[in-house]
């Protein structure tokens, strides 16, 4: 079975084939110093693993700055980017209500370890505008949320095992960092070292869209399973969009086994509606995790549920989990501002109406040519799948093959001022900065690379 996770480890090995593509690469010279610094410092040269550019053709593009839907590279090349920072920048680089209202906060000091304002400003804004939740808890990343509402779960529900999907990512806290054995039900694998086999003991792994694995993991690990955990729109291993109706059989499953079921809403919530997956499904899960826009580009996570579980968190109940920084008063100026434009009328009808537009024009055109390319899309969420399946549901029906086409997709971008994260396992993120007219761009950009990448076979 693929592993889109450990992929991001290694990447390819081995020596780069001499590229040749349909234009000169562009300049990297100022960006490939950097790196070979970097890699001095950090392993692989970075903070994080898939920035290494190991999937893709080249070195890590090192960026100096961006702004609205630009971002410039240690070369002055300049692009328009679709990875976003990965999914936070909805409104863009360097937005100027954010930016003005971080500078203005910070006037007053960067934190205080003792509660501010700001934190029930920021709560205030996101509770008065979510259904599905009561109270509240920040932490500093999405890892972190989704780390503490497993231990909610646990703590809440007194039961140790959770059940996720293969396909699924959601942060690299241990007992998730597992991926699907064989067979139909199992006890995962991990699938990074340095996470004892004792917890992926702990952890079930099924694969999404498949209700007879689920039904079977409930019987054989009956009054066990202390939550279920999905990305209620996978969006870290290509774009797996589930059914509605496999959701509402989930939620119901969870419900009959009082087994809570969590939402990992780090890229979803936000980012299809204000009030995520949870809002656009209309499914209520019994806790939620955010990230990424939350924090306006700063590191924010939290998780919420109902004042009841939640009363499980100390210091009201005995779940441990705690932040020296959590609710940074910078780092929420940054929630506030960005999410009270979400808030404005009509922000998500034009955000995703432009996405359409995008999206589907680029469909049509492979379409016409009969290109063997999917995009799939959800809101502002996009990714491009060399493919002729028509849905795809489950991380097991990418064909890791596909990824060579990608590669090449990729690097032609690049060379025409298109940036899209370095991975063909990623999706892409259209932000309310991206304006018509970069749009049509990036458009004319993407026909001619896949009219290249189509000429080469
Ligand atoms: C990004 C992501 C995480 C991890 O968040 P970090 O802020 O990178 O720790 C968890 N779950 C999902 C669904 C994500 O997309």
């Amino acid at each position: 079975m693929f592993d889109s996770i450990k992929k991001m480890f290694t990447g390819n090995e081995g020596e780069e084939p001499v590229y040749t593509g349909s234009k000169p690469d562009i300049s990297r010279e100022k960006s490939a110093e950097l790196f070979e610094k970097a890699k001095a410092y950090f392993p692989g040269g970075v903070n994080s693993p898939v920035r290494a550019f190991k999937s893709v053709h080249g070195t890590p593009l090192f960026i100096q700055k961006g702004d609205g839907c630009h971002i410039w590279d240690a070369d002055d090349n300049q692009f328009i980017d679709f990875c976003c920072s990965w999914g936070p920048l909805i409104l863009g680089h360097n937005n100027t209500k954010v930016r003005e209202k971080v500078t203005e906060v910070m006037q007053n000091g960067m934190s205080f370890g003792a509660p501010t304002a700001l934190e029930n400003e920021l709560a205030e804004l996101i509770l008065k505008n979510n259904k599905f939740i009561e109270k509240i808890r920040f932490v500093s990343s999405g890892t972190e949320a989704v780390m503490s509402a497993i231990r909610l779960a646990r703590g809440y529900t007194r039961r140790d095992k959770i059940l996720k999907f293969e396909g699924c990512y959601h942060g690299h806290t241990d007992s998730l960092l597992v991926k699907a054995g064989s067979g139909l039900v199992t006890f995962g694998e991990t699938s990074s070292a340095g996470v004892p086999k004792a917890f992926a003991d702990e952890t079930i792994v099924v694969s999404l869209n498949d209700k007879e694995a689920l039904k079977e993991a409930f019987i054989e690990f009956k009054d066990q399973i202390a939550a279920v955990i999905i990305e209620p729109i996978p969006a870290n291993n290509g774009l797996l969009l589930q059914e509605k109706e496999y959701l509402e059989f989930l939620r119901d499953i969870c419900t009959k086994n009082d087994t809570l079921l969590i939402f990992d809403e780090v890229i979803s919530g936000f980012r299809v509606g204000f009030e995520g997956a949870a809002g656009y499904y209309q499914i209520k899960p019994d806790i939620i995790t955010y990230g990424k826009i939350i924090g306006g580009g700063l590191p924010v996570g939290c998780y919420g549920s109902s004042k009841e579980i939640m009363g499980s968190i100390s210091p009201e109940g005995p779940v441990y989990q705690a932040g020296t920084l959590s609710g940074n008063p910078v780092a929420m100026a940054a929630g506030i501002a960005q999410l009270s434009e979400l808030l404005r009328m009509g922000f998500y009808r034009d955000l995703n109406g432009k996405a359409e537009e995008f999206t589907d024009s680029i469909q049509r055109f492979a379409t016409a040519r009969n290109y063997k390319f999917k995009v799939f899309t959800i809101g502002s969420i996009f990714w491009f799948a060399f493919t002729d399946q028509e849905v795809i549901r489950k991380a097991e029906d990418i064909d890791p093959a596909s990824m060579d086409k990608f590669k090449v997709l990729h690097r032609e971008l690049l060379n025409r001022g298109v940036y899209l994260g370095p991975s063909g396992y990623e999706v892409g993120f259209i932000s309310s900065a991206h304006n018509k007219i970069e749009l049509e761009k990036a458009k004319r950009a993407i026909f001619e690379s896949l009219d290249f990448v189509f000429s080469r076979q």
